[in-house]
């Protein structure tokens, strides 16, 4: 058996987005909590799986601008692929989350990655489909990057890992 390998995977969303209960319903481990020196969660979770270790690390985006800059200090930890969360029953914050993944796409230090949006909350009568928010990303500016839109329901687990099987092909 070689050295692991270790896949990181930078996940954000708005706040409530449902992000924790995507990590908690992937069974993925041990939530570890860093640098709350800044002011905010960063948290990290790490899975084994054979030789692979594969990394989330996971912050609420939006809200204060002061503590942008000192983001990008983690901006810059090799991350692989980005996993963007949308609530797509939180139709007055949409525009919100997109301003914010349009921030995160923008971040030379991460860019070409491809991204992985998940169109959350899917179990929600009134949540926007994915046509609708792929209707919505047309006017992001994805520079040139792979991506994909996956329905999910972190409830109920429904999209997940064939968002993140996605996400395994393109990086293979
Ligand atoms: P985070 O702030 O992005 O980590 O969001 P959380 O994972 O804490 O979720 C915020 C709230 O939304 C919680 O009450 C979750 O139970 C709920 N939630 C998360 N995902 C879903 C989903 O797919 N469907 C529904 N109905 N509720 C969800």
């Amino acid at each position: 058996l070689g050295k692991p390998r270790e896949q990181r995977f930078l996940m954000n969303g708005l706040d409530a987005a449902g992000k924790t209960t995507i990590l908690y319903k992937l069974k993925l481990g041990e939530v570890e909590m860093t640098i709350p020196t800044i002011g905010m969660n960063i948290e990290t979770v790490r899975h084994r799986s054979g030789t692979t270790i594969t990394s989330f690390t996971c912050w609420d985006v939006g809200g204060r601008c002061s503590i942008r800059p000192l983001l990008r200090h983690f901006y810059k930890q090799g991350f692989e692929a980005l996993i963007f969360v949308l609530d797509c029953n939180d139709r007055e914050r949409t525009d919100d989350a997109l301003q914010e993944l349009q921030r995160i796409l923008d971040e030379d230090d991460l860019s070409g990655l491809p991204l992985l949006v998940f169109a959350n909350k899917q179990d929600l009568p009134n949540a926007m489909s994915v046509q609708e928010v792929r209707g919505k990303l047309h006017h992001i500016n994805l520079r040139h990057r792979e991506w994909y839109i996956q329905a999910s329901s972190a409830l109920n687990g429904d999209g997940l890992w064939e968002g993140l099987d996605w996400l395994t092909s393109v990086l293979s």
